[in-house]
């Protein structure tokens, strides 16, 4: 039987288009071989929204998303719309969308493959056996959500900025960390600053509390200034980190950077609902916009993350990874990874190499 599902397509901006172009390129292709059938309705957003209708997340955009299954985005953004006032500028639908879909979990795999080690900053002897994290952050609670601003103290002005987390937004966000460890390999890192701050404190105490119901995960916690220490001295001992918004914010890019490659990071935004939304880590980048040039890779796998988070369609997800390593390892590049004599595959020419390996 043929399951079938609906897609909204935000593509966005700069390269935003391409990109999604061949993700759904590659859903079609993965969908004939796994009897999935796609549906792709595409909405405005960002800056294409503001030329179209002088606004950066449409009515309708939101809509859509919210009736449909799940969505893939591209990216938002460019100079042509940076000088425009705060409200209006295209990332503002970004954090519009999010708060609309009440996404509070941010997914964001850092994996270092086989093939682009060349790539990473860190000593060969430390990557040797490369890396594969998930890191769970929280991404509507905390200090970036707390009440702000500014008062008199004794030494003039001052500013200050709060965070709280209530039990609640700590269970659930706990609870995706260990569903996520248990679709992987039953790790979980929970990183906070319980020596120091007492949300951390209400942090740990609930983490363990959930972790009784998940016996099959083995559970540690760890400070965050150690985590930060750990990723760049021994990054294979994490498989799923759990962390609060902020801490979230600095070691997801952390480590990013320890992957070396920005054109390859998938990334997921869940609430409550399976529906999600999916999409590269990297933005426009206007400066290859409509070229041809960028790598496709990082919002191909955000394809794959929506299979396996949205769909639970876990073999036509790992078909899709699996097709990514294949090219990887058979030396294939896109422009921004290609070194010394390799020739670099433009977008859709590396979309058909990943399709033929699917
Ligand atoms: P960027 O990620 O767009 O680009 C940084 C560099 O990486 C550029 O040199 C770019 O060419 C390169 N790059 C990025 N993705 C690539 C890919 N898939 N393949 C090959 N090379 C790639 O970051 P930026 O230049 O700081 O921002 C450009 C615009 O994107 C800005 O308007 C910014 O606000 C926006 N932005 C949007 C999002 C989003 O939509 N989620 C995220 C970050 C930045």
């Amino acid at each position: 039987m043929i399951k079938k599902y609906d897609i909204a397509l935000l593509r966005g901006d700069g390269i935003g288009p391409e990109i999604v172009d061949s993700a759904v390129r590659v859903l079609e292709a993965v969908g004939e071989k796994y009897n999935l059938a796609f549906t792709f309705t595409p909405y405005l957003i960002g800056g294409s929204a503001i030329d179209a209708v002088g606004e950066p997340l449409p009515k309708e955009t939101v809509e859509g998303c919210l009736n449909a299954d799940s969505v893939l985005l591209g990216a938002v953004g460019g100079p042509k719309w940076d000088s425009l006032p705060g409200h209006l500028r295209p990332e503002k639908a970004l954090l519009g969308i999010r708060s609309a879909m009440e996404l509070f979990t941010n997914l964001r795999p850092a994996k270092l493959y086989p093939a682009l080690k060349g790539e990473c900053p860190l000593r060969a002897d430390i990557v040797e056996n490369g890396f594969d994290i998930m890191i769970v952050r929280e991404l509507t609670g905390g200090i970036y959500f707390g009440e702000r601003g500014y008062r008199e103290g004794k030494y003039g002005q001052e500013a200050f900025d709060t965070e709280s987390y209530s039990e609640m937004e700590i269970e659930r966000i706990a609870r995706v960390a260990f569903e996520t460890a248990r679709k992987r390999r039953k790790k979980l890192t929970s990183i906070d600053k319980a020596n120091v701050l007492e949300t951390s404190r209400l942090w740990r105490k609930i983490v363990h509390e959930i972790a009784k119901e998940y016996p099959d995960v083995e559970v540690n916690d760890m400070l965050v200034d150690n985590a930060a220490m750990q990723l760049v001295r021994n990054p294979s001992q994490f498989d799923v980190i759990v962390t609060s918004n902020m801490f979230g914010d600095i070691l997801s890019d952390e480590a990013s950077q320890i992957t070396g490659s920005i054109g390859m990071l998938p990334s997921a935004s869940l609430g409550n609902t399976s529906r999600g939304l999916y999409e590269p880590i990297h933005g426009s980048a206007p400066d290859i916009a409509g070229q041809n040039k960028a790598n496709p890779i990082a919002t191909i796998l955000s394809a794959s993350m929506m299979l396996l988070y949205a769909f639970n369609e876990k073999e036509a997800s790992d078909a899709i990874v699996s097709a990514v390593d294949k090219a990887l390892n058979e030396g294939l590049r896109t422009a921004d990874l290609a070194r010394g004599d390799t020739v670099a595959l433009t977008t859709s020419q590396m979309t058909d190499e990943i399709i033929k390996r699917l």
